[in-house]
């Protein structure tokens, strides 16, 4: 079965005890045990709640994975899964993670002593060479935000396998719609569902699919003991969003590449990053191992007033932090998701203040070239 018709018939399209074609919102906390010594499927919602629980097979499903797990937003799911690891430990991170993610493996995570060297992993030398004796993971991010850079997610798995590290990626650009990277052989993926999964900007949660049993259950270890867990309602909202997420996608993706295309002409625009774009140096490796462009890509204006115009005067288009929504939404990584980082470190890393970032929606592409064409006057 291909992954569009997955997205609809994967288990949890008919609910078992009705027929009805979508998963009821359990709506409960606790659940009545009439035999304590064979206690039920379910006992109280923090363990485990079934609405939540369909969602977790769906994307477990979806990825390929052993077992999915849901929290209350896509860092609440990364928190979650980095608390797997304990003081001593050492994380290999990609430099461009999520500004979030830098920000709690960098300000929380080395408060417990759980270390992590950021390194550019477009080379991946610089994953072996930074390897310690107690690194225990490698964390990653392709596409990367804001950037697009691209990671070899196979080539990083193979150095991950030579030192007995697990892999861990963030696949929110992408969704398992266009990248299933468990098929490359990543241990653990994550997921901002509030982005393309729930596709409508009206839902925050995170996802995480693990590929392995043994994984699993140190997962669920933190997810029931710590117990950031995603709500009935919540869960439901995404199982929806997911129902749609092809078609979204392809009609995105196909607006991000008309627009990327378009930005590369204007006057006002240095660089356009998007990995759909012939010259985009990751091109041919991200198409090697995902099947699409995403939509989701970032430009430098030429001047800083250009970028601040823009900004201003952009009307369709939503000026917000996130993405993957059915509008198009254009944000400023340097003052919204990339403020975390560190001025000096951001500029190193080429996140400008003349950087924009846009996820593209449904709107028609006519209007948003109009829109965009007269707010980089
Ligand atoms: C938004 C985002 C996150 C964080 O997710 P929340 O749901 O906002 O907590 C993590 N990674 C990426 C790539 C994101 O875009």
């Amino acid at each position: 079965m291909k992954i569009g018709t997955k997205l609809i018939h994967n288990g949890n399209e008919i609910d078992k005890h009705t027929g009805a074609l979508s998963i009821p919102i359990y709506q409960v906390s606790t659940f009545h045990q009439s035999d304590i010594d064979n206690p039920g499927e379910f006992n109280y919602s923090r363990s485990e709640n079934p609405t939540r629980k369909a969602l977790e097979e769906t994307i477990a499903k979806l990825e390929g994975g052993f077992r999915g797990f849901a929290f209350s937003s896509g860092m609440a799911a990364t928190s979650s899964v980095l608390s797997i690891f304990s003081s001593g430990d050492h994380i290999v991170v990609c430099e461009d993670v999520y500004g979030g993610t830098h920000r709690i493996t960098s300000k929380f995570f080395s408060r417990f002593a759980v270390e992590v060297t950021f390194v550019n992993a477009g080379d991946l030398e610089n994953i072996r060479k930074n390897i310690k004796e107690n690194t225990k993971a490698i964390f990653l991010e392709s596409p990367s935000n804001p950037l697009l850079k691209i990671t070899d997610i196979r080539g990083a798995v193979k150095i991950a396998k030579e030192h007995g590290l697990l892999t861990i990626i963030d696949n929110t650009f992408m969704s398992p719609y266009l990248q299933r990277p468990i098929e490359l052989g990543i241990d653990i993926v994550i997921h901002s569902a509030t982005k393309f999964l729930g596709g409508h900007s009206d839902v925050v949660g995170g996802l995480v699919v693990v590929k392995s049993e043994d994984i699993a259950e140190k997962v669920y270890f933190v997810q029931n003991g710590f117990g950031a867990i995603l709500g009935p309602q919540d869960s439901w909202l995404l199982l929806r969003g997911i129902k749609t997420l092809k078609v979204r996608m392809d009609y995105q993706q196909q607006n991000a590449l008309q627009l990327a295309q378009w930005l590369e002409e204007q006057k006002g625009v240095e660089e356009v990053f998007y990995p759909g774009l012939e010259n985009h140096p990751g091109k041919k490796l991200h198409f090697s191992q995902a099947d699409g462009a995403g939509a989701v890509l970032s430009f430098k204006t030429t001047d800083l007033q250009t970028a601040k115009n823009f900004m201003k005067k952009v009307s369709i288009a939503a000026v917000a932090v996130s993405l993957g929504g059915v509008e198009t939404i254009v944000s400023y990584p340097v003052q919204m998701s990339h403020a975390a980082i560190p001025r000096a470190e951001r500029e190193r890393l080429g996140i400008t203040d003349t950087l924009i970032r846009v996820s593209l929606g449904l709107e028609d592409i006519e209007d948003l070239i109009e829109d965009f064409g007269k707010a980089l006057l």
